[in-house]
């Protein structure tokens, strides 16, 4: 696992309010995915992604979405620095 760091704008994610979102499995994440059924390969999932307390609403809704198209839109929301 990756450490708790929203992966849009880079906070530190602590305390309540921030937490992981799926996104849709592109045929790329999923070849990365499946070397998690390895036995003792540890990793983060290709598709799973950190958000704070401000954006984590923003990427749930776009959950089935795949990533990239999630984080092209979450960076058009206004208030993005
Ligand atoms: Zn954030």
């Amino acid at each position: 696992m990756r450490p708790p760091i929203c992966d849009l704008c880079g906070e530190r994610i602590s305390g309540p309010g921030g937490g992981l979102v799926s996104f849709l499995e592109t045929p790329h994440d999923k070849a990365i995915n499946k070397r998690f059924e390895e036995p003792g390969f540890v990793g983060h999932p290709a598709n799973l992604f950190w958000f704070c307390q401000r954006h984590l609403p923003a990427a749930q809704a776009l959950a089935h979405l795949r990533s990239a198209e999630a984080f092209a839109k979450l960076r058009e929301l206004p208030g993005q620095d």
